[in-house]
């Protein structure tokens, strides 16, 4: 019983290029030009509307189904637009 407990496992050492194996961990520090993050965790999410995936930073995600959401509703809302024959 030598061995040291690991007790940074939920932690990655990655500050990009994260994939299925870094979802659940934390990130502990990630500069960006906006700010410092620290002890972030990173998470899988995907897009209801096109089915795209994002895995990364909670902050990124949450930026990432924002701008989908935002995206899709501009579509729909051109969607709309032409069956209702506004189209000059
Ligand atoms: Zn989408």
């Amino acid at each position: 019983m030598s061995e040291k407990i690991v007790l940074d496992e939920e932690f990655t050492e990655k500050t990009s290029d994260w994939d299925e194996s870094d979802v659940g961990k934390r990130i502990a520090k990630r500069v960006t030009p906006n700010g410092t993050y620290f002890n972030e965790i990173v998470v899988q999410v995907f897009c209801q509307f096109c089915a795209s995936e994002f895995i990364g930073p909670a902050r990124e995600a949450g930026g990432f189904l924002g701008g989908h959401e935002c995206l899709h509703a501009w579509e729909i809302s051109q969607a709309i637009g032409r069956e209702d024959g506004l189209v000059e």
